[in-house]
């Protein structure tokens, strides 16, 4: 990999995701060698995908160079690679691009979509945990428009404009407000031919409320807001399955749509040689002790959503969320510094600052540690820790700008079909862009 020889012990990270860059942030200036492994150059801002997908943004203004992240710091080095295999007996790492010694290892691989095994599904429906998986769906919105347009078949033409959003968590619901608030303020000045009223938003969640990770007030202010954009919240129904055209249910309500879209679940990216049984939790999360060591293994160590401390307060792992991999990142890379300095680590404790989700225009709630709230003010809240947290000045000073003008013009002008996403090459496609 060319990476210069060091007196300083070296550190790889695989994974320039929320919790890498946190930690790399941590050791750039300390007595180690740092190496980031990523098989993108960029920083994915996840929270924001939905926006990408519905044309309210551009994917540049989500992502973020993991190299300049970094600018300047002899010691770090950056390459892109896919990590392929860890071997803890010899301290070395495969990659596409060749094999790395390290002296302590990092995993930070986050999470991708979990279909739950199901082979259809993950065929013939949508994720939205990349960039260029939120730039098919972007495409495939609209291609099915064009193509609605373009049929007399009234079937074929309502299922071409038909969603189903299946999970009703954060990203679900975020969406499904979204494509409502494009159903309501675009589609009718953008298609004046076609009868856009009979486009159905279908959010399916699978337990009793949406937005189950928060409170109960949360849960039903946002169905609320959902319905009052005409969402149609399904509860307690569970898609079963899904051929391209129609998703069948636990129930006997069938979905006919052209898009699904599967938000019901991630799983840990799991790495060859870290993937013994003893290793791994239910969820296949690398168990991790509260110095986010892997279990047996002194020099491995995991962080975000790939690992999984479990403590009295979590007893099945932290959220996935970005929040307690940026906060495992910083306290790992104290700990580094410890360690190397044979010094004692301190174990980590997660501080929950709350949790949000927005609805759409003026519609977002707000779970804090000590307030609750909900509609105008909670979507400010929203917004302003997004921008806090999006990495580089330039994508903030875009991102804002972008929402200004939405806000003013009712507008996503991001509505484009770059890359075209084709039905009937779907299944190839999906498997070449997954990531
Ligand atoms: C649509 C969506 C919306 C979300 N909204 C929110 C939200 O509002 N608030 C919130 O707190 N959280 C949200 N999350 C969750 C949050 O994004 C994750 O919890 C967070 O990204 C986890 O950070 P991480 O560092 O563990 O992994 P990630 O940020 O996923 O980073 C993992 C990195 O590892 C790299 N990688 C993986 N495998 C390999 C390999 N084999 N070789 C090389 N590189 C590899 C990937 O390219 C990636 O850069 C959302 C997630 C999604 C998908």
């Amino acid at each position: 990999m060319n990476i210069p020889q060091s007196s300083y012990p070296r550190v790889v990270i695989i994974g320039g995701g929320f919790g890498g860059i946190a930690l790399a942030k941590k050791l750039s200036k300390k007595e180690a060698q740092v190496v980031l492994l990523d098989k993108h150059n960029y920083h994915n801002f996840q929270p924001l995908l939905y926006q990408v997908s519905t044309g309210g943004l551009e994917p540049d203004s989500i992502a973020y160079p993991i190299r300049k992240v970094l600018q300047g710091y002899p010691n770090f080095f950056f390459r892109l690679a896919q990590v392929k295999e860890v071997k803890t007996d010899t301290k070395r790492i495969k990659t596409n691009i060749g094999e790395i010694f390290y002296d302590y290892l990092v995993v930070a691989t986050g999470s991708e979509t979990n279909f739950f095994g199901n082979k259809n599904i993950k065929a013939k429906g949508m994720a939205m945990k990349t960039i260029p998986q939120s730039l098919n769906l972007r495409s495939l919105i609209l291609e099915n428009f064009e193509q609605a347009l373009l049929t007399d078949d009234l079937h074929e033409r309502d299922a071409l404009m038909n969603f189903v959003i299946v999970g009703g968590g954060p990203t679900g619901v975020e969406l499904a407000g979204a494509l409502a608030e494009i159903k309501k303020g675009i589609l009718p000045k953008d298609y004046p031919d076609l009868d856009t009223r009979r486009a159905q938003i279908n959010l399916v969640q699978g337990g009793d409320r949406i937005l189950p990770a928060m409170s109960e007030k949360a849960s039903e202010k946002a169905e609320k807001f959902l319905e009052e954009l005409g969402v149609n919240v399904w509860k307690n129904i569970r898609v079963t399955d899904y051929d391209g055209k129609k998703a069948t249910t636990s129930t006997k309500t069938i979905f006919e749509a052209e898009t699904l879209v599967w938000a019901a679940g991630v799983k840990a990216v799991g790495l060859k040689g870290l993937d013994a049984e003893e290793l791994l939790s239910r969820d296949k999360r690398l168990k991790v002790n509260e110095f986010h060591q892997v279990m047996g293994l002194e020099d491995v160590f995991a962080i975000g959503d790939v690992a999984q401390m479990e403590t009295k307060e979590f007893p099945y792992g932290h959220p996935m969320m970005a929040q307690p991999a940026i906060q495992q990142g910083r306290n790992l890379g104290d700990n580094l510094v410890r360690l190397i300095e044979n010094k004692p680590m301190r174990p980590f404790v997660y501080k929950d600052k709350g949790s949000m989700a927005t609805v759409g225009r003026n519609k977002a709630v707000v779970d804090l540690p000590k307030f609750r709230f909900q509609g105008v003010f909670a979507w400010f809240v929203w917004m302003f820790v997004h921008l806090y947290f999006l990495i580089g000045f330039r994508n903030r000073v875009v991102v804002f700008i972008n929402w200004v003008y939405n806000y003013i013009r009712f507008d996503r002008e991001a509505r484009l079909i770059i890359r075209p996403f084709k039905k009937q090459n779907k299944v190839e496609k999906n498997t070449l862009m997954q990531d």
